[in-house]
């Protein structure tokens, strides 16, 4: 059976067939990304319309937010997996509809035990590795928080057993589906790094090239590895057998015949994995102009760093201000706070973060003047002084960063009006581009989020490597309340440009009259204390740029930044799901369980 819908797209009216009940076995052809979607009883938006139709489906089911959120997950780790699945870690921020209370679980890849602050020194030469280097290698890869995190998330707020919420991903595995041109190109892009490695080869470059569009790709090892977690539960991986054959693909890398690399192994042992856990934390929180923005504190720096950004710029009001002049102090804002994240931020567990002093209104207005209206300030800025918000005063030294990468963001309500917002990564597209042989899924290179060298001149940096430690992350799964009730759940990938996107989304759509599906899909602009802007060739062609110029703004076009994903919740119980556009990095999949 097919169900015929139609939904909204950017200002046009499209109708959309989705998938119905599949063939037993049958891969069938993706339908359609969707940007946007309108309705009620629960909603989805992710990067492919196989996980967003998974979660619809559990949400059909009766299942909770949580429950939907682990079956998007999980059928990401089988439609999505360069960016997406078991290898990796992230952030999951829920708000729960019965106690109106928003919790978050970080669940970051950490640093195992046995390594530390010299783990990316090389001994030959008392230098840091090339970062090239780290990327391809076991020593960047951090124990995974994935699944830790969907079975926290459950234990707390889930209705089904977590083998009942990984039974879609099983079957989309099992039969494959059918490739698209961005799951082709990304293959492509990766193919270097996959090739090193014979289990990445063997399972993502059939015949030696990428799978064309069009064709159907299966990952029976997922599926099995999927249908054992749900058996033994998530101690098959935390210490049982998916975790030993983790461990010893991360000591012996599976290096292909023809490999041209001779990476470095990792130290990780399955003690490591034995004592993982997410971690319940207390999100982020900042009133910008009444809106309750809720996000994720550290190990993460997007919670803070957007609510200081929110904070610098509640100083102003940018809707009566010229579009130049509003875009003009969201640059200068971001710049400010990245001095700060670069200074301050790290995971809080091991350096003494100021959290509340980096959020506090006295400390913004210590930074809001720092805005000069006629002229952007010189990167790298100095960071401020928290602990003694006084005047304008800043201190010494500071640095730009510029990581940059793949990652997901997805968001998933239920007709409760329990609503997730969920970033999680492998770091890079393709992480190490080690897969784990026999297992289905790729691992992560999160570690190479750590600085590998002092970054802060005199003063410590709080984002060096020790054991234990999870590496500084911009992921920024944010959910707004007005009046106590959701109003927006936002987030997206693009490593530290993630801060400014949601940033940007939230200026957007708070002061500058866009609805969300506009604010999404707007051009960008990411100033992260750098000489120039990074921005997408759309935001550089718009008319205020000569006057942004004018002002000694100057931008670098980057190509596309971010990939957002969000919910609005309207008034009668009804939501509007927004994703991207197509033309922004191939869009995301909107749809919603009623269009009534
Ligand atoms: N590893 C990055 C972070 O945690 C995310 C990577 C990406 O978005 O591409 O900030």
């Amino acid at each position: 059976m097919r169900t015929v819908r139609s939904v909204l797209t950017v200002g046009v009216v499209t109708t959309l067939v989705l998938t119905g009940a599949a063939a037993p076995g049958q891969a069938q052809p993706q339908p359609p990304k969707q940007a946007v979607a309108v309705g009620s009883g629960g909603a989805v938006v992710s990067n492919t319309p196989e996980s967003t139709q998974a979660g619809i489906d559990v949400l059909r089911r009766g299942g909770t937010a949580a429950d939907a959120a682990v079956a998007v997950a999980a059928t990401l780790g089988v439609t999505d997996p360069y960016v997406a699945g078991l290898g990796g870690g992230g952030y999951f921020v829920y708000y729960d509809a019965h106690t109106k209370k928003i919790s978050t679980i970080d669940g970051r890849e950490a640093t195992p035990a046995a390594d530390g602050p010299k783990m990316f020194i090389d001994p030959a030469t008392g230098q840091p590795y090339p970062f090239e280097t780290a990327v391809e290698s076991g020593r960047s890869v951090g124990v995974p928080g994935m699944l830790a995190t969907w079975q926290r998330a459950l234990d707390k707020w889930g209705r089904f057993s977590l083998a009942d919420n990984l039974r879609p991903a099983e079957q989309v595995a099992d039969r494959g589906f059918v490739v698209d041109p961005a799951f082709s190109n990304q293959t492509t892009e990766e193919a270097a790094k996959l090739g090193q490695f014979s289990s990445s080869a063997k399972l993502f470059l059939p015949g030696g090239k990428a799978p064309a569009a069009g064709s159907v790709f299966r990952n029976p090892d997922l599926a099995a590895t999927y249908r054992q977690i749900g058996r033994e539960g998530i101690g098959a991986f935390y210490g049982g057998p998916v975790g030993r054959d983790l461990v010893n693909t991360v000591q012996h890398l599976p290096l292909a015949k023809n490999a041209t690399i001779t990476p470095i192994p990792g130290p990780m042992q399955l003690s490591d994995l034995r004592a993982y856990r997410a971690l319940d934390a207390a999100p982020t929180h900042v009133n910008y102009r009444g809106y309750d923005v809720y996000s994720m504190a550290p190990s993460s720096s997007g919670g803070i760093t957007v609510g200081e950004s929110l904070n610098i710029l509640q100083n102003f009001d940018l809707g009566k201000m010229s579009t130049v002049q509003a875009l003009h102090h969201y640059l200068e804002a971001s710049r400010l706070a990245f001095a700060d994240r670069n200074r301050y931020i790290g995971d809080a567990r091991y350096v003494d973060v100021p959290q509340q002093q980096l959020l506090s209104r006295s400390f913004a207005a210590t930074r809001a003047c720092k805005i000069d209206p006629a002229r952007a300030g010189q990167s790298p800025v100095a960071p401020g002084d928290p602990y003694h918000p006084q005047g304008c005063k800043t201190v010494p030294a500071a640095s730009a960063d510029g990581n940059e990468n793949h990652t997901n963001h997805f968001v998933v309500t239920d007709k409760q009006g329990n609503v997730v917002s969920y970033t999680n990564t492998i770091e890079q597209q393709a992480g190490s581009g080690i897969t784990v042989p026999g297992r289905g899924f790729v691992l992560n290179n999160e570690l190479t989020d750590f600085n590998f060298a002092p970054t802060q001149g005199t003063a410590p940096d709080p984002n060096l490597p020790a054991a234990g430690k999870r590496p500084r992350s911009s992921m920024s799964p944010s959910i707004v309340l007005r009046d106590g009730k959701p109003f927006l759940a936002v987030g997206s990938p693009g490593g530290a440009t993630i801060i400014t996107t949601v940033l940007q989304i939230l200026v957007n759509r708070i002061d500058l009259g866009m609805s969300l599906p506009q604010a999404i899909a707007a051009p960008r602009a990411s100033q992260r204390n750098a000489a120039t802007t990074d921005a997408e060739a759309a935001f550089i062609a718009q008319p205020t740029t000569a006057g942004l110029e004018a002002l000694g703004q100057s931008f670098t076009d980057v190509g596309d930044i971010g990939v957002a994903a969000g919910l609005e919740f309207l008034p009668h119980g009804r939501v509007l799901a927004a994703g991207e556009p197509a033309r922004r990095d191939g869009g995301t999949s909107a749809a919603v369980v009623s269009r009534r």
